[in-house]
C-alpha cells in the first residue's frame, strides 16, 4: 500500500476560499446586535413557529419528498404551476444543484464582480471557472456580463437585488441580458430579497421563467420570512429544469418542520407586510442618518446597506469594524467580496439601528 497517497477532491474544489460567515458575537459587555447576515430583526411569524412546534410530534416520519403542501401554497400565493416549483434546503442548495446539474470541468460561469459568493463556490465545486464581469457603480452591468460570455459559458448568475451591494437591475435590463444569451446557457435569477424591493421597474423574474426554457428564479424563506435557521428555499423553473433538479436533489431534501413552517409563514401576510414596512422605514432612516454623518452609502433595494469608509489610517472599514464590534455591533467585512473599504449592515431593530448610528458618530468623532 502506498502511504503517501491521500484522497484527492475533484478539480477546482481546493481553489474555493473557505466561506467566512457573518460574525455572530462580540466580546462586548452590553447587548449584541448581529447585523452581519441580513437576517430579519423581527423573528419569524408566530404562526410559523407554532407550525414548526406542531411538527415535533411526527419527527419519526420522513417528510413528503415532493413538499407538495408547500409547493401548492407557493403556487397559490404567486399564481404559479406547482409542478414548476422545486424546494430546497435553503436557496443555497438549489444553487448548488443547478451548478451540479449544468456545470462541469472546463465550463465557465459568468458572475458579476461583487456578486453573491455562493456562485463562485458552486462553480468551482464542479470544476467550472468563475468569470467575473465588471460592474458600473457597484451595479451589475448587462454589457459587461455579455462581454464575459464565451463558448464555454454554461451559466450566468445574477442576484437581483445583489448582496452585498444592495443594487438591482430594472427588469428591462434583465430581459435584455436574457435576450442576448444563447438558449443553452442557464440564467439564474437569485431573488432572495425580492419581497423587500419597492421599485416600479423591478420584477423578480416569474414571467421570464414562464416564457423561456433557460431561466430559473430562486427564492428564500431566510430573509423576509425569518426562517434562516430552518433552511428553506425554492426555485421556479421551466419544466425541463424542474425535471433535472428533481433528479439530482435528495429525495427528502426539505424537512417536515420546514415544510410546515413555510406554509404558515406564507399564509401570515400581515406579518410579512409589517416586516416590509419596518424595513422600508429603517432602511431610509439609516441611509439618511449615516449620510448625514459624512459617510457614503450605496442605495439599497434590500434589507441591508453598504457603508463606505475612507482609505485612511484609523478611519477605515477595519478600524470602524473593530470600534463597532467592541460596542456589540457586528457588521460584515467585505474583503472577500473585493470591497475592503466597505462594511455591510443589516437593517435591525429600532434599538440596533439607533445604536449603530450613535456608534458610527462616536467613531467618526474619535
Ligand atoms: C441570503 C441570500 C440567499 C439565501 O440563501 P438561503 O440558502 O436560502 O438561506 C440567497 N442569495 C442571496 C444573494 C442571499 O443574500
Amino acid at each position: 500500500m502506498n502511504k503517501t497517497l491521500t484522497p484527492r477532491p475533484g478539480p477546482g474544489i481546493l481553489d474555493i476560499a473557505k466561506y467566512v460567515p457573518g460574525d455572530s458575537g462580540a466580546s462586548a459587555s452590553g447587548p449584541i446586535y448581529k447585523l452581519s447576515s441580513n437576517e430579519t430583526p423581527l423573528g419569524a411569524s408566530p404562526k410559523a413557529i407554532s407550525a414548526f412546534k406542531s411538527a415535533a410530534g411526527t419527527l419519526n416520519l420522513y417528510p413528503d419528498g415532493g413538499a407538495s403542501r408547500l409547493r401548492e401554497a407557493i403556487a397559490a400565493f404567486y399564481g404559479l404551476n406547482p409542478d414548476h416549483i422545486v424546494c430546497g434546503s435553503g436557496s443555497d442548495e438549489i444553487l448548488s444543484l443547478l451548478a451540479q446539474a449544468y456545470l462541469r470541468a472546463g465550463d465557465e460561469a459568468v458572475i458579476s464582480r461583487h456578486g453573491f459568493l455562493m456562485y463562485e463556490i458552486c462553480a468551482r465545486a464542479n470544476g467550472a471557472r468563475p468569470v467575473f464581469a465588471a460592474e458600473t457603480d457597484l451595479t451589475a452591468s448587462v454589457d459587461h456580463l455579455l462581454e464575459a460570455l464565451s463558448d464555454k459559458t454554461r451559466m450566468v448568475f445574477l442576484a437581483n437585488p445583489n448582496n452585498p451591494t444592495g443594487t438591482y437591475l430594472p427588469f428591462d435590463e434583465v430581459r435584455r441580458l436574457h435576450g442576448a444569451l444563447p438558449d443553452d446557457v442557464v440564467l439564474v435569477l437569485d431573488a432572495a430579497y425580492a419581497e423587500y424591493v419597492r421599485r416600479n421597474d423591478y420584477e423578480a423574474g416569474i414571467e421570464l421563467v414562464a416564457n423561456t426554457a433557460n431561466v430559473v428564479m430562486t427564492r428564500t424563506f431566510s430573509k423576509i420570512y425569518g426562517l434562516a435557521g430552518l433552511r428553506l428555499g425554492w426555485a421556479y423553473c421551466p419544466e425541463n429544469i424542474a425535471a433535472v433538479l428533481n433528479r439530482v436533489r435528495g429525495p427528502f431534501n426539505v424537512s417536515a418542520p420546514a415544510i410546515a413552517a413555510g406554509v404558515a409563514a406564507l399564509e401570515d401576510r400581515g406579518f410579512t407586510e409589517q416586516a416590509v414596512e419596518h424595513n422600508a422605514r429603517w432602511l431610509d432612516w439609516l441611509r439618511s442618518e449615516i449620510t448625514a454623518l459624512g459617510l457614503r452609502v450605496t442605495p439599497s433595494a434590500g434589507n441591508f446597506l453598504l457603508i463606505h469608509f475612507p482609505d485612511e489610517p484609523g478611519r477605515g472599514a477595519a478600524d470602524a469594524d473593530a470600534f463597532l464590534s467592541a460596542r456589540g455591533l457586528i457588521l460584515r467585512r467585505l474583503e472577500n467580496y473585493r470591497l475592503p473599504h466597505c462594511l455591510r449592515t443589516s437593517v435591525g431593530t429600532d434599538a440596533a439601528n439607533h445604536a449603530l448610528v450613535d456608534a458610527l458618530r462616536a467613531f467618526l468623532a474619535g
